[in-house]
């Protein structure tokens, strides 16, 4: 039997961030996961890149890992967005959106996932009164008046005064204390994969959208990886599945195609994975001493690249609740506050990314008329433009410092 201030089930991105933050604040915090090793964000399992956006600098910043994040990570200044959706040559049209624009020296950065996973690691293990509990996950959730009970994986019970659940898509214990979700219909798959390419990035992130189809390339950090580049191919379901069926040579010649030379020879670099594109969200973001954060309370499409970034404005906000409502992290002013708070932005932005993601694997060919008209006609319109980028950096907003208990 354990006593925390606070149980955090799961040590994805989203556990680890919110264990880092909140030990950081000074609360005694365990992060519980059934997975037995602390490499469970390793490059091997989770070959992706994030892109973060610019208030992720702030949120980092409150665990003391932004110095590091900041030194593993590429800064995004330009987005290349290509229409060759006609599939007829010489009609594509190309637009740059430039950060220098809205008076920003970057969108955001690029970092792999297993960097960031490895540097939360660090700052966990370093703080005093936070701990990996790696082999345990939460089997039952017992919610009571001033505490919550959980019985891990690896044997015996935890209690704290709060639980934020953490434990992805599949949530059990969302399911535990009884919070229902709501689902987009999802036809769409991504498959996500590293490139390497002839020609050099030059911190460039592009995104082609084809008929039926969309393609972002996200540059990877590093002065020696100027030719690498992490890949989210969107299309439907049926296709993805027959695309990753593909041998390496087959799968190469179709991206050429969809590319059209742009980035010189490519060669796929890394195993494909390959997800699900549909959203999904919690109908309460809290309940009885038990908050949701990450893809446990929202699944985004990676369309946008919000996924992660709304995570962490999660955790932000949970973190401010908590300051401001005084010594129980679990009272019920934190979870009602949170739960309402966070439940509005990401339902905004699941709207905003199930919208993009349709827009951009429409096969119909009105649509792909209209929303080339529409790119060109934003991109014309230097308001609208602004209004556009900083809207997708995650809004002009700062959270801020965070004071801490001790
Ligand atoms: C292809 C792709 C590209 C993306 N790109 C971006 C991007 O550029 N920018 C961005 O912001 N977002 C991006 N995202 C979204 C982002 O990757 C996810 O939001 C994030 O990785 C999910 O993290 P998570 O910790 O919520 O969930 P997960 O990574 O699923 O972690 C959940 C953890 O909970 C553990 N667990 C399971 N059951 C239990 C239990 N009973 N008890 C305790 N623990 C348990 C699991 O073992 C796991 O470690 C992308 C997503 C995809 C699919």
């Amino acid at each position: 039997m354990h006593n925390y201030d606070i149980i955090v089930a799961g040590a994805g991105l989203a556990g680890k961030v919110a264990a880092a933050v909140l030990g950081t604040t000074g609360y005694r915090v365990a992060c519980c996961d059934p997975i037995g090793n602390a490499n469970a964000g390793s490059r091997n399992r989770d070959n992706r890149l994030t892109a973060l956006l610019k208030p992720a600098m702030d949120i980092l910043r409150m665990a003391d890992v932004w110095d590091a994040v900041c030194d593993a990570a590429l800064p995004l200044q330009s987005l290349r967005v290509i229409d060759s959706s006609s599939g007829v040559p010489g009609t594509a049209t190309s637009h740059d959106f430039e950060s220098s624009d809205i008076g920003e020296e970057c969108f955001g950065w690029t970092v792999l996932n297993s960097s960031l996973h490895d540097i939360l690691d660090r700052r966990i293990s370093e703080i005093d009164n936070a701990v990996m509990l790696h082999g345990n996950g939460v089997n039952r959730t017992i919610t009571r008046r001033n505490d919550v009970v959980c019985t891990l994986s690896g044997g015996g019970r935890a209690f704290a005064r709060l639980l934020v659940a953490a434990d992805g898509r599949n949530s059990a214990v969302r399911e535990q204390v009884g919070v229902s979700l709501v689902k987009t219909p999802g036809t769409t798959s991504a498959l996500s994969f590293n490139l390497h390419h002839s020609t050099r990035h030059d911190a460039v992130a592009t995104e082609i959208y084809g008929s039926g189809e969309s393609i972002t390339l996200v540059p990877f950090p590093g002065a020696d990886n100027q030719n690498e580049s992490s890949v989210v191919w969107v299309m439907d379901s049926v296709s993805a599945n027959r695309l990753n069926l593909k041998d390496d040579s087959e799968f190469e010649l179709r991206l050429q195609e969809i590319a059209r030379g742009r980035f010189g020879d490519v060669v796929a670099a890394s195993a494909r994975i390959l997800w699900p594109v549909s959203g999904q969200i919690a109908l309460q973001f809290g309940t009885e001493r038990v908050v949701l954060v990450g893809e446990a309370a929202h699944v985004l499409s990676p369309v946008g690249a919000q996924g992660f970034n709304t995570t962490l404005s999660d955790v932000a906000v949970l973190a401010a609740s908590i300051a401001k409502c005084g010594q129980d992290p679990g009272s019920r002013q934190v979870v009602g506050e949170y739960s309402r708070i966070r439940r509005a932005d990401a339902l905004l932005r699941l709207c905003a990314t199930d919208a993009l993601g349709s827009a951009g694997t429409t096969r119909s060919p009105l649509i792909q008329q209209a929303r080339k008209m529409c790119l060109a006609a934003l991109h014309r319109n230097d308001r609208m433009r602004k209004r556009l980028m900083t809207f997708g950096m995650g809004g002009p907003q700062s959270v801020g410092p965070l004071p801490r208990t001790e």
